[in-house]
């Protein structure tokens, strides 16, 4: 679908601050961040509304959320919590015709710094944001090692 844009990130023929991805999804920093590290993960294959999507790539998804959420709370962002949001259609203020869920990451006390976010929406240095989103990923996996199956034995 070259006609949508989250399409061309994915492809790499559009511009975006890349922090992970998978065979299933993409996530890559928000041009429009409510607060610093705001992030968005796309399934690769396009669907517009959670009506296209089929489950299994629902479920990758909101598995990178819950663990980009947690990234956020380790990496140099030190994020307190996080937004999980996504908008299913128009009717819910969709505004980009490919499925997304927006991380974003809150601080304790930050209701005034995340309402003129809301409104003034800009970009906080992407590079060292992504390389913090991504430091805090490295530091969740040697935490939390994924489990390795050997010979069907569970490590
Ligand atoms: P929604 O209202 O849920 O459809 O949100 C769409 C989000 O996509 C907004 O937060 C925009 O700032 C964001 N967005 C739109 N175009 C781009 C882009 N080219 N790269 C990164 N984020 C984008
Ligand atoms: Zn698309």
């Amino acid at each position: 679908m070259n006609d949508c844009v989250f399409c061309r990130i994915v492809a790499g023929t559009a511009p975006a601050t890349k922090v992970y991805e998978d065979d299933a999804v993409c996530a890559f920093l928000d041009i429009r961040p409510i607060t610093r590290g705001h992030t968005l993960i796309v399934p690769k294959r396009h669907a517009t509304e959670l009506d296209d999507l089929d489950p299994d790539t629902g479920a990758d998804l909101f598995r990178t959320g819950h663990r980009l959420a947690r990234a956020l709370r380790r990496g140099g962002l030190a994020s307190d919590g996080a937004n999980l949001v996504l908008n299913d259609g128009t009717a819910a203020f969709q505004t980009v015709g490919h499925v997304h869920l927006h991380v974003v990451p809150r601080r304790h006390g930050d209701k005034l710094r995340f309402a003129k976010g809301f409104l003034l929406r800009r970009p906080h240095e992407p590079q060292s944001t992504a390389a913090a989103i991504r430091a805090g990923l490295t530091a969740l996996d040697s935490a939390n090692p994924p489990a390795r199956d050997v010979e069907g034995v569970q490590e």
